[in-house]
């Protein structure tokens, strides 16, 4: 579920954008044909580009798929390399079976060893393509007659059956990679596996030009949206980071609540049931803090440490809101597998409240110490300072809790 979401939050703005230029393209308008006409090495040149920014974040798929966009533009490239192997290429089902190949391998980095590795297996997924294709059209194609009377004849004028199956069967597996893993680097080299049929089966120059231009801004776009979830969002819980916290300060106002708040015991349910287990309450607790009611920003602070900020807010108005969500997280019980570290006697409260086979239930609490920014305190510092105070009397009063400063 978690994933469908990033898939339709990532991939969405992508396609509509690609979407966008295209029918921008397809318009023809007179002053694109003009722009297009006078900058033809534009699209080579921002692939190129982007080629360049994907090698220092150190994405060698999305080179490669640069490269291979690249090849397109050179329109003499893949008839030579035929003509040199005496056969006619399928160009647009080997670049898209290649693409499908990048998008289910993982980046190599660019080391001799690996970088031809990574070649080599382009080339041997261009001559299995070549010979799937010639194999393939010796055969009796009864079986594709259904589809071939699905295609319309004007489609059918840019691909055979055949290659329609094909770019349907990639394209399907490209997407099935992206629902298990839907980072923006591959909803980019996806919508580029996509673009290619439709690059064939529209042969304008200006509509060629224009999305692989699109490519190259969404391929610049998609590293530096992950650069910046990797600067501003915690790794372990994916929720707003530390560095997220101080940047968001900044646009706050005078009037603001800040709630500290810490997972009760921690240290002794790592010591219980292992580091990972502990990750994954982490992550729980994260995405409850990120479910936070009343206008609440989550952040994770650091550690087992959380940080809510209500804007324009005060301590009255929050407190039900952090009742509410310490009471969620109380009653929570998180299904766990087997321990992964012999259970040790526990001197804390979190004891497995139920054992189902390999599987048992676990339970967290945090406490929580709120204060609100007053007029003597100049200072987010200030403000934080006293939550933590009031976290500290939470955590004397028996932990669970919430306290005002
Ligand atoms: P208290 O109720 O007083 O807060 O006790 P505590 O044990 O939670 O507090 P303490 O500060 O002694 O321990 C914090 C523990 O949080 C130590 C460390 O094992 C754990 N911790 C911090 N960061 C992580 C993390 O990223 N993953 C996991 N699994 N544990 C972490
Ligand atoms: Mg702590
Ligand atoms: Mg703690």
């Amino acid at each position: 579920m978690h994933n469908l979401q990033l898939l339709a939050r990532r991939a969405l703005p992508a396609l509509l954008f690609l979407m966008a230029s295209l029918i921008i393209a397809t318009s023809g308008h007179p002053q694109l044909v003009k722009w297009f006409g006078q900058l033809t090495y534009l699209p080579v040149i921002s692939l190129l580009i982007a080629a360049l920014v994907a090698m220092k974040f150190s994405r060698s798929r999305m080179v490669l798929c640069c490269l291979l966009l690249v090849s397109m533009e050179f329109t003499g490239f893949w008839p030579a390399l035929g003509e040199l192997a005496g056969v006619t290429l399928p160009v647009t089902a080997i670049l898209m079976a290649q693409l499908g190949w990048l998008l289910w391998s993982r980046d190599k980095g660019f080391a001799p060893l690996n970088a031809t590795i990574s070649l080599s297996q382009l080339a041997a997924v261009a001559v299995g393509t070549t010979l799937l294709f010639h194999q393939l059209s010796l055969q009796p194609q009864s079986w594709l007659a259904p589809i071939n009377a699905w295609l319309y004849p004007d489609l059918a004028r840019h691909f055979s059956a055949l290659e329609a199956v094909f770019y349907l069967l990639v394209l399907l597996l490209g997407l099935g990679r992206l629902a298990f893993n839907p980072t923006n680097n591959h909803c980019a080299l996806f919508v580029s596996m996509l673009m290619l049929p439709i690059l064939q089966y529209q042969s304008q120059p200006l509509v060629s030009q224009v999305a692989l231009f699109a490519l190259a801004v969404l391929f610049l776009f998609s590293i530096i949206l992950d650069s910046h979830n990797m600067a501003f969002r915690d790794e372990l819980t994916g929720i707003p980071s530390r560095r997220a916290l101080m940047q968001y300060v900044q646009t706050l106002g005078g009037k603001y609540v800040v709630v500290m708040a810490d997972i009760d015991h921690f240290k002794a349910f790592n010591d219980t049931y292992g580091h990972d287990v502990g990750d994954q309450v982490l992550r729980m607790v994260a995405s409850r803090m990120t479910g936070i009611t009343g206008g609440g920003r989550a952040f994770r602070y650091g550690g087992e440490e959380f940080t809510l900020v209500f804007a324009r807010k005060d301590a009255d108005q929050v407190e039900e809101h952090v009742e509410s969500l310490r009471r969620s997280i109380a009653d929570y019980k998180m299904v766990i597998r087997a321990p992964d570290r012999p259970v040790k006697k526990s001197r804390g409260k979190k004891k497995p409240v139920k054992k189902s086979g390999l599987r048992q239930l676990v339970q967290v609490t945090c406490s929580f110490g709120v204060a609100e920014k007053g007029k003597d305190q100049g200072s987010f510092e200030a403000v934080m300072k006293q939550a933590d105070v009031a976290l500290y009397q939470a955590k004397k009063a028996g932990r669970n809790c919430v306290k005002l400063s």
